[in-house]
């Protein structure tokens, strides 16, 4: 960031992220302009920056924003590439970056940079604990809420920051380079944004772009996808899997069983195990895993295998895989009424993650699931539908294709709630249609299948909205 001193530079986006990148290059004495498209009054970070006389403009991008003498365009994650000031940016040449980028530039800690489709945030927050229980001073940042480049900041090089990443922040990065990275998995979602798939891994794959052998790549091996990125890794490579040995890696032993396989394991047999040229060690047993479910066997894996990379002691993480009580939203068990189980899993916001999340659960299911639609595939909800759920009551803009997609399952027990007068009481009503449907030793489960935009603020108020209207019953 020195290097920009006196010199004009543009923050795009004014969220937490967009005010924590500003701050830090007002510090280093550069020309800080941040816009926003949105009006002032629904920018509350404006008057922070205003404060310490950074220039702020709000409503709209002026024509002049981005001029020859501009240094560096920093913009916010979610922008996409087409809107004007990135167009005139790339047309004169000028780098364009997320705050991620800037983060790595300022850090001196090293980084582990957790990505993937689905898993992310649960496993960012179960590496920071383990790293806490393994004595090694982690500082839990980027996509999970606090801004990476805070955090970057505060960080000492004794310590490590634990970066959750989405495709779009490392769409925006160049010399990021991770001492640690990982890829939970890949599945079909962001594809709005991304314009297809090839788009969308290849921003994944930066980030192992700049790797070199110091450093380690944490891969799912039982993900096709992710094994063909190991191609072109100059990482080490730390495979994870679930459903195989390794010859090297984290595993389970014995393995789940493929699809359609009996499992023949006894119940509490398998072993998280570490194999590696100094033999196999016994990390913990999967079934006192805090948080249930595959996927979650499977994010363990990951986080294990990014704390071994990292030099944590492999005798310390046991406990914290135990102890670990999940994150909220996810597959979170809110409580119960006459027999049946709540649980809220907002975050859910594509199908891949609501199937995860069906197939985690023992009881017969009553699922609220629809919202926004960004134009993924439902029919991939048809095998869980057919398995698992008993009845679907369906809300938002999808509301319609995934009640058809019930039907077509064969399921006869299907309503579909049309919007109310205010999202809030559409759910309510949702909540009230699954009370309705589910029988003693029934689960209700929101697990959307999309993201919450067509009607609420975020998958948080979404998943505070069907705790309250839960426990109302
Ligand atoms: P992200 O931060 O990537 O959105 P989360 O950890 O917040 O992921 O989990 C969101 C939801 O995704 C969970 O509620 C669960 O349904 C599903 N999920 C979590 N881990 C996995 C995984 N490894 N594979 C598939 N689905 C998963």
């Amino acid at each position: 960031p020195q290097t920009y001193r006196g010199r004009r530079v543009v923050v795009l986006g004014l969220a937490k992220s967009g005010v924590s990148v500003a701050k830090v290059f007002h510090s280093y004495g550069a020309a800080v302009v941040v816009n926003d498209q949105k009006e002032r009054e629904k920018c509350p970070e404006a008057s922070e920056l205003d404060a310490l006389g950074i220039s702020v403009i709000c409503g709209g991008h002026p024509e002049d924003l981005i001029t020859e003498e501009t240094a560096l365009l920093i913009k916010n994650p979610g922008i996409p590439y087409h809107v004007g000031p990135v167009r005139a940016a790339e047309a004169l040449g000028i780098e364009i970056v997320t705050e991620v980028e800037v983060a790595y530039w300022l850090s001196p800690a090293p980084i582990i940079g957790i990505t993937g489709s689905n898993g992310k945030t649960t496993t960012t927050t179960w590496t920071g604990k383990l790293m806490e229980a393994a004595g090694m001073k982690p500082i839990v940042a980027g996509n999970i809420g606090r801004p990476l480049c805070e955090a970057a900041e505060e960080a000492t090089a004794d310590q490590w920051v634990v970066a959750e990443l989405s495709s779009f922040q490392l769409k925006g990065t160049s010399s990021f380079k991770p001492r640690v990275a990982v890829l939970l998995n890949l599945a079909e979602t962001h594809l709005d944004y991304h314009g297809d798939m090839d788009d969308y891994v290849a921003s994944k794959a930066r980030l192992f772009a700049n790797q070199t052998s110091e450093d380690t790549a944490v891969l799912n091996w039982d993900d096709p996808v992710c094994r063909r990125l190991a191609e072109m890794l100059q990482a080490r490579l730390l495979p994870f899997a679930a459903y195989q040995r390794l010859d090297s890696g984290v595993y389970l032993e014995p393995p789940y069983p493929a699809a359609g396989e009996v499992d023949k394991a006894a119940v509490d047999s398998r072993q998280i195990v570490w194999k590696s040229d100094k033999g196999v060690i016994r990390i913990a047993a999967a079934a006192e895993l805090g948080i249930p479910g595959r996927h979650n066997a499977a994010n363990a894996l990951a986080a294990v295998a990014a704390v071994l990379a990292a030099g944590a002691d492999p005798k310390l993480l046991a406990e914290p895989l135990r102890s670990f009580r999940g994150v909220e939203h996810r597959l979170e068990y809110v409580g119960s009424f006459r027999g049946v189980a709540y649980y809220n899993d907002s975050k859910a916001t594509n199908p891949t993650a609501t199937t995860m999340s069906v197939g985690s659960l023992k009881e017969p299911i009553v699922l609220i699931a629809g919202g926004l639609d960004r134009g993924s595939d439902y029919m991939d909800l048809l095998p869980m539908f057919k398995s698992r759920v008993r009845a679907v009551v369906s809300i938002g803009q999808t509301r319609e294709k995934i009640s058809r997609v019930a039907e077509l399952a064969g399921l006869t027990e299907v309503v579909t709630v049309d919007p109310l007068e205010d999202a809030e009481s559409t759910l309510r009503q949702a909540v009230r249609e699954a009370a309705a449907l589910a029988r003693p030793g029934d689960a209700v489960l929101l697990s959307p299948a999309c993201a919450s935009w067509d009607m609420f603020q975020s998958y948080e108020q979404r998943g505070r909205i069907f705790k309250e209207s839960a426990h109302t019953l």
